[in-house]
């Protein structure tokens, strides 16, 4: 989605994602949705909304108007990369759009690695006995207090701020330790300077003359003078130590950058080793979670057996020639039960690290699909239309197959209303077959499609339907072992589509 980038010299910058229903831009208030305290601005002062053109902006008959340069806009405008449009006298609004190296006017004075080289008696002794209190610490409590010190030793280090990583798409900087004053003061496009450079940046701007005016996030975030130091595990920048000196009268000197940059060297270790603890204590959390996916697999064999039991009563009352179509019925739940245990020992073995067995068959996906869909309706009572649009033979494991098709349809009609059209659709092309499940449900939203196919992950209103957030990961690993590939394409509010491929060649 487009994103548009509003500049306030007092609220700073702030980014939004445009779609096609219009958002309002004005002071706060329940008329706005876009909102800048500013009394130059009007309640409903324009309008951005996107459509296949662009994306385009409207003043709403503003009192003080929206300006491109010297001139006051009277119809809807497309914006234009590089372009800045006036809101009132000083809201800037313009396309967002990722910043490449330094801001105009920005000189790196300096570029070091993490080192103790060459540093002051005073600084050396700083530093061991910072060392000692994160070799002793377990943790990362102790870094706020290594941070203080590093004030103390640095009067000119007024912002100092710890941020993850990538900065996430929002915008929004994640702080590996959250500082007294925030991560506003970073700069996007000097943090991505630093991390593209692999190196610590002593950064100043003491040659611009201050008053002259560039629409870049540095500059407007009033930098003048800072640090910019990645953070490296095993060669990898997870974040950036950004110290920035916002006093004109206290400079930060090439002295403190190599003081400071050592410091980071210590952070980075720390963080790193912090992370290393994490990832251990996830794989325990993770053979805990198999223990507890053993208890849920019994939980899913519950509809088989609710199948064997209810035909088990009919059968001590049904007339003999009902009999048979009864005991056929109560035989396919048990071969159904067989298989989900046998689905859930594969997936322990997965869990375990074996490769899964893969039996392969030819079998003729149209009947197979209707089969499961067949079983769904007798198990599940929906109210959802559901369309099979499927080729005839196709080389699969039969077992694996099924399963997969019955998570993502009863997936399909759990998460979406009653009379929502469930469509499955399968062919082949290309050596490869692929089947989509779609559904007009409820949608996923791209931040929680990344997640969906890891164990034990629910997503949006989880009340909406039972479940365990197991599904998508047995279906991950069952079509991973045939070869092939599993993905999502959705849009909250207007349903999903859950797709797999498996590869028709020898195998
Ligand atoms: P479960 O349904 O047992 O929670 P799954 O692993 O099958 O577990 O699904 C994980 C999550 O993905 C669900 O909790 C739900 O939030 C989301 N999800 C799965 N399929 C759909 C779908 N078709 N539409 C919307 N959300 C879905």
């Amino acid at each position: 989605m487009p994103r548009v980038r509003l500049f306030h010299p007092a609220e700073g910058v702030q980014t939004a994602e445009i779609g096609q229903d219009a958002q309002v831009i004005g002071r706060p208030g329940v008329q706005s949705q876009i909102q800048v305290s500013d009394s130059g601005l009007s309640r409903r002062h324009g309008h951005v909304w996107a459509d296949a053109a662009g994306v385009w902006y409207e003043d709403l008959g503003s009192s003080n108007g929206s300006w491109k340069g010297e001139e006051r806009l009277q119809s809807k405008l497309r914006l234009e990369p590089g372009v800045e449009l006036r809101l009132g006298p000083n809201l800037r609004l313009s396309l967002f759009e990722e910043e490449q190296g330094l801001p105009p006017g920005m000189e790196v004075c300096m570029e070091a690695e993490a080192g103790a080289e060459g540093l002051s008696s005073q600084y050396i002794s700083a530093l061991y006995e910072m060392v000692d209190r994160l070799l002793g610490a377990s943790g990362v409590g102790y870094i706020p207090e290594v941070i203080a010190r590093l004030k103390r030793e640095i009067p000119a280090a007024g912002r100092i701020a710890l941020v993850g990583w990538p900065c996430p798409a929002n915008g929004g900087w994640e702080e590996l330790v959250p500082s007294s004053h925030g991560a506003s003061f970073v700069s996007r496009s000097l943090a991505r300077y630093a991390v593209e450079r692999g190196k610590g940046l002593l950064l100043a701007d003491w040659s611009r003359p201050t008053d002259l005016e560039m629409p870049f996030s540095a500059v407007m975030q009033g930098i003048r003078n800072a640090f910019y130091i990645p953070l490296l595990f095993e060669g990898t920048a997870f974040g950036v130590f950004c110290v920035d000196s916002p006093d004109a009268e206290l400079a930060l000197t090439p002295q403190h950058f190599q003081f400071v940059c050592a410091v980071a060297g210590l952070l980075a270790t720390t963080l790193s080793a912090e992370r290393l603890r994490e990832e251990a204590r996830a794989k325990e959390a993770a053979r805990a979670g198999l223990a507890a996916f053993l208890q849920i697999a019994s939980h899913d064999l519950k509809n088989p057996l609710h199948s064997i039991a209810n035909g088990a009563r009919l059968l001590t009352v049904a007339k003999p020639e009902q009999q048979p179509r009864l005991v056929s019925a109560i035989l396919t739940a048990s071969n159904r039960a067989t298989d989900l245990i046998k689905t859930y020992l594969d997936v322990a073995s997965v869990e375990s690290g074996k490769a899964l067995t893969v039996d392969w068959a030819v079998v003729d996906c149209r009947s197979v699909i209707e089969e499961e869909v067949e079983f769904l309706r007798g198990v599940l009572s929906f109210g959802h239309p559901l369309q099979v649009f499927a080729c005839a033979e196709v080389r699969v494991d039969e077992r694996k197959f099924r399963q997969i098709v019955t998570n993502l349809a009863s997936n399909a009609i759990k998460y979406s209303p009653s009379g929502g059209m469930v469509t499955i659709a399968a062919g082949v092309s290309d050596g490869l077959l692929r089947v989509e499940v779609t559904d007009r449900g409820t949608g996923i939203s791209a931040a929680d499609q990344a997640r969906l196919f890891q164990a034990f992950q629910r997503v949006g209103d989880v009340s909406l339907a039972p479940g365990t957030g197991l599904g998508l990961w047995i279906t991950a690993a069952l079509v991973a072992a045939q070869g092939g590939q599993i993905g999502v394409t959705s849009e909250p509010g207007q349903g999903s589509t859950f797709w797999f491929t498996i590869p028709q060649g020898e195998g």
